[in-house]
């Protein structure tokens, strides 16, 4: 069915795209390897032994698969979570409740017991004012489609800081999550070197709901939460990085990244074991053809992207010098929903010049479109103005699991994560092949904190 339409690509050899998309769409390697990472790997938190195990890993099948492997020295922030628990305290006319609680990434520890107030915002936090103090600042919002993630993120990165300075004791926010099923999704906070810091976890949308109506009834509603989570000294860790050499250009690079650090809560199929499994399959797809492609096409899995970008960071401070021979950058982290589209940022006519080469991806229904490309790891390389492509597939589901005990392998379906492999892969082979580059887009100042991921709302 494929075949015909492969044929009629003038612009890469049809035996090429039988490769990287027919393999891609049969072979069912990116599929088992995404198994291996989360089945026998499992969670991945940066400084951690199964983040440790995961780069093992990666650097044994990145070299079985004949590229040119190294490590690079990541310092990592070392979380653990420890034991954890919350509840409503029974009070008249309130019967206790116990909360499906988790605390949010790099969150200090500790014990609370106060009465709860709720905002619906950072500036309803600080209309509270002084009412705050001594009480357990609760943050709850109206979050029900992926595009509104960027939109509350900064409740969970930015509110436990803004909580302490009105004297609150505690932050209970409501999931980051388009559904639940009572399950809490935790993600990274950031506390501000000019607040105290104060024990803050995420609890599930449905106990959300419920400490909610509990205040609708007036009367105070007090809770109690014991977080056993602490911070330890920073960690030796790596980014991965493994080079399919470029047979006309090795000094310029096409990279392909995703983050192989993961939650703690599970074993991070969605985010971001699909990404790692998509790069890896597109980089063993195209070392494998009879041909290498002019340019060099580099796999890039970044440590610590959820709780601290450093990898991201560490990749540009070491690569400073070369960015201006990065011809592209993807980052593969937004799950493995059915891919919609080749979005890119690139300069005056970068679109034009690589949308002939994608014609074996039509059959798919994927073209290139102008957008929202790029991802956080690659956030500290902005300034240097790599165009940026990114597989725009469809996240409707994306954050019903994201960063809960809930992102396992059986949320992955083996057909979309093939057919994102085969959008990257040749996405990748028509930057490192085709004769030009691509314009470079404006320069935007660098990016060091952990950007939102921003899956399609489709
Ligand atoms: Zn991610
Ligand atoms: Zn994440």
């Amino acid at each position: 069915m494929l075949l015909p339409l492969l044929l009629l690509s003038a612009a890469i050899p049809p035996e090429v795209a039988r490769q990287l998309v027919g393999g891609a769409l049969s072979d069912g390697v990116a599929y088992a390897r995404l198994r291996d990472l989360t089945d026998t790997i499992g969670p991945r938190l940066s400084g951690s032994p199964g983040a440790e195990a995961a780069v093992q890993w990666a650097v044994k099948v990145l070299k079985q698969d004949g590229l040119s492997v190294r490590l690079e020295p990541v310092k990592v922030p070392h979380w653990v979570r420890g034991e954890e628990s919350g509840e409503i305290l029974p009070a008249p006319g309130i019967v206790g409740h116990p909360l499906a609680l988790t605390a949010l990434g790099n969150s200090v520890g500790g014990q609370a017991t106060a009465e709860v107030v709720e905002a619906r915002s950072l500036a309803e936090l600080s209309a509270l004012g002084p009412s705050a103090r001594g009480k357990i600042v609760f943050f709850n919002h109206t979050m029900s489609k992926p595009d509104d993630y960027g939109r509350f993120v900064e409740m969970r990165t930015h509110g436990p800081s803004a909580a302490a300075r009105l004297g609150a004791v505690a932050v209970l926010l409501r999931s980051l999550a388009t559904a639940s099923l009572r399950s809490p999704h935790t993600g990274t906070t950031i506390y501000d070197a000019d607040a105290g810091q104060i024990p803050a976890a995420a609890i599930s949308t449905e106990d959300a709901d419920l400490i909610s109506r509990l205040l609708q009834r007036g009367g105070p509603v007090r809770a109690r939460l014991s977080l056993g989570c602490r911070m330890l000294p920073d960690a030796d860790s790596s980014n991965v990085v493994a080079d399919v050499r470029g047979r006309e250009r090795p000094e310029e690079v096409v990279l392909l990244g995703a983050h192989l650090d993961s939650w703690d809560l599970a074993t991070g199929a969605n985010d971001d074991g699909a990404g790692v499994a998509m790069v890896m399959e597109a980089g063993r797809l195209i070392g494998s053809l009879r041909q290498r492609p002019r340019r060099t096409v580099r796999v890039v899995l970044f440590m610590n992207e959820e709780n601290g970008l450093a990898g991201g960071r560490a990749y540009a401070a070491a690569h400073q010098a070369e960015l201006g021979k990065h011809v592209a950058a993807l980052e593969a982290d937004s799950g493995a929903g059915r891919p919609l589209s080749i979005r890119l940022r690139g300069g005056e006519g970068a679109g034009a010049l690589l949308a002939p080469w994608l014609a074996p991806l039509e059959p798919l229904g994927i073209r290139v479109e102008p957008g929202d490309a790029g991802g956080a790891d690659l956030g500290p390389m902005d300034s240097a103005s790599v165009p940026l492509v990114r597989v725009h597939n469809d996240g409707t589901h994306y954050f019903d699991t994201h960063h809960s005990a809930a992102d396992t392998l059986d949320k992955i379906d083996p057909a979309e994560l093939a057919k994102n492999v085969a959008a990257t892969a040749l996405v990748a082979y028509a930057l490192a092949e085709m004769p030009e580059v691509l314009p470079r887009p404006v320069a935007r100042p660098a990016r060091d904190t952990p950007a939102p991921p921003r899956p399609a709302a489709h």
